[in-house]
């Protein structure tokens, strides 16, 4: 028998924020149901329809702080100047052992953090097709204020250099193609060759025992 290690994967998702991670992410785990997406706690406060438990689970800064104290957190990082994004532990690993992949759509500062703790995971960073373009999905978002959206601006330039440090780019220009993309990527990584947790063949004098005589019955 050859196995396949049913470990789900890992996979970290960045881009500038509006480039629409959310977006591609929410439709892969509608698309798929071996994939789910890991809540993360922010010290932010929800914006527009955004519940609490669903898009984040909104804490106070001194509730983080105990968690990070307390180990709580596979990665965390401060975000947009001044709030606290982090990704609970909690179920990561019995997720991923049921055959879960795991979408943790988080920033570069976070995704470093994992790459040095779980160097198994793959990294996709989201691309807007053009600054012009990224600008008018942020605006046309209506969700932040005009200081939030020149802050956000201002680190998607940042975000943008740091694409080489990931495995993958999906440029998100017709969403269906992204889609398309994001699916690909995971039918490859379930192909590679570390993988392959078991390679059993049989006995090969057995095997060729089995062939001769094969031949023989059916000439
Ligand atoms: P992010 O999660 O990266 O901050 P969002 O998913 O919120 O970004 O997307 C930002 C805006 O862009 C949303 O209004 C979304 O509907 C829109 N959007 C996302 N992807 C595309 C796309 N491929 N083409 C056009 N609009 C898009
Ligand atoms: P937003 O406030 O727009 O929801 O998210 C702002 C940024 O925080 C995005 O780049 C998003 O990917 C990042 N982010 C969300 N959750 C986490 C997390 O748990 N950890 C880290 N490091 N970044 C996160």
């Amino acid at each position: 028998m050859i196995k396949e290690n049913e470990q789900g994967i890992l996979i970290v998702v960045s881009g500038p924020s509006g480039c629409g991670k959310s977006t591609l992410d929410q439709k892969l785990i509608e698309s798929r149901n071996d994939t789910v997406m890991s809540i993360s706690d922010t010290t932010r406060n929800p914006r527009g329809e955004e519940k609490d438990g669903v898009d984040y689970n909104f804490i106070s800064t001194e509730e983080f702080e105990q968690k990070i104290k307390d180990n709580k957190y596979l990665e965390y990082a401060i975000v947009h100047s001044n709030k606290y994004y982090g990704t609970p532990n909690k179920h990561i690993d019995e997720l991923l052992s049921k055959g879960k992949n795991i979408i943790l759509e988080i920033d570069i500062e976070g995704a470093r953090k994992v790459n040095e703790k779980r160097p198994d995971a793959v990294f996709i960073f989201i691309m807007p097709p053009s600054m012009e373009i990224l600008k008018n999905r942020l605006m046309g978002r209506k969700t932040e204020t005009k200081e939030q959206l020149v802050e956000r601006f201002k680190t998607a330039y940042k975000e943008i250099n740091e694409v080489t440090k990931y495995n993958y780019v999906i440029v998100n220009d017709d969403l269906n193609e992204s889609l398309l993309k994001m699916n690909s990527i995971l039918e490859c990584e379930r192909c590679r060759v570390d993988r392959i947790e078991d390679v059993y063949l049989g006995n090969q004098e057995e095997m060729i025992h089995e062939l001769l005589v094969d031949f023989d019955k059916k000439n």
